[in-house]
C-alpha cells in the first residue's frame, strides 16, 4: 500500500479510470489533505472535511461551509469581502441614524433639568444606547 512513487492516494484505483483522471483526483486529494487553519481557533491542521463543502475543526468543534474540496476558495473569499463591505456600510448608515436620533433626544433634556450641560450629555448617552435595541 505504501510504495507509490507518483500515484499517491490514487493508487487505490489500480489501473482503472485512466491516468489523466487519476492525476486530477490526486491533485484534489492533495489539496484537501493539506493542513488548513481553523477560522475560529486558528489551529493549523485541525480542519477536516466532513462532507462536500462542510468542514469541521477537530479541536474547537466548529463546523463551517467552504469549498467542496478545500475549506477556502477564491470565490468564497471574494464573497466574504463583498458581504463584509455591505455589512460595514449598513452598520455605518445605522450608526449615523442613531446619532441623529440621539441628538434629537438629548437636546431637550438640559432645558428641563438645570444641571451643567457637560454632566447631562454624559448621562444621556448611555440611556439612549439602551433604548436603541428595543426598536
Ligand atoms: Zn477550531
Amino acid at each position: 500500500m505504501a510504495r507509490t512513487k507518483k500515484v499517491g492516494s490514487t493508487g487505490r484505483f489500480g489501473p482503472r479510470y485512466g491516468a489523466k483522471l487519476r492525476r486530477r483526483v490526486l491533485e484534489i486529494e492533495r489539496k484537501r489533505a493539506e493542513p488548513h487553519r481553523c477560522p475560529s481557533c486558528a489551529t493549523r491542521g485541525s480542519v477536516r472535511r466532513r462532507a462536500a463543502g462542510l468542514w469541521e475543526c477537530r479541536k474547537c468543534g466548529l463546523v463551517f461551509a467552504g469549498g467542496a474540496y478545500v475549506p477556502f476558495t477564491d470565490a468564497g473569499k471574494a464573497a466574504r469581502r463583498a458581504i463584509a463591505q455591505r455589512v460595514s456600510d449598513s452598520l455605518l448608515a445605522l450608526r449615523e441614524a442613531e446619532e441623529r436620533e440621539a441628538e434629537a433626544k438629548v437636546a431637550p433634556t438640559p432645558e428641563i433639568e438645570t444641571i451643567p450641560e457637560v454632566e447631562v450629555t454624559d448621562k444621556a448617552q448611555p440611556e439612549d444606547a439602551g433604548q436603541g435595541p428595543e426598536n
